[in-house]
């Protein structure tokens, strides 16, 4: 008889994740500090990642899902998943900086 709750190993569940993943039901959102994480938010959508506190803030922009079916459509490409990342300062952390731009400054 096999028991109603058997113990689920860490790594099975890294295992569950990375097939949602590969299935495009999930998504990871990897970071340059190297810690992982999933984003069970799959509309299309722009991720802005603040890289001082970690914070990621979703955005919905009816634009964002145009563009990717335009490209999709034009490149005969079907789409299991996509994710846009903007990466800069949250407001907060902007506040806190003080003189951080809005925008990055502009190249010569
Ligand atoms: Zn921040």
């Amino acid at each position: 008889v096999k028991a109603l709750h058997p113990t689920v190993s860490l790594a099975t569940v890294y295992k569950t994740l990375q097939i949602l993943r590969e299935l495009g039901l999930i998504q990871e959102l990897s970071f340059p500090q190297g810690e992982a994480r999933f984003d069970p938010y799959m509309k299309p959508h722009i991720n802005l990642v603040c890289t001082k506190c970690g914070s990621i803030t979703d955005l919905e922009d009816r634009a964002t899902q145009e563009i990717i079916e335009r490209v999709a459509t034009a490149a005969k490409f079907a789409t299991l998943g996509q994710r846009l990342d903007i990466y800069g300062l949250c407001e907060k952390c902007r506040k806190k900086a003080g003189t951080a731009p809005i925008t990055p400054a502009t190249r010569n």
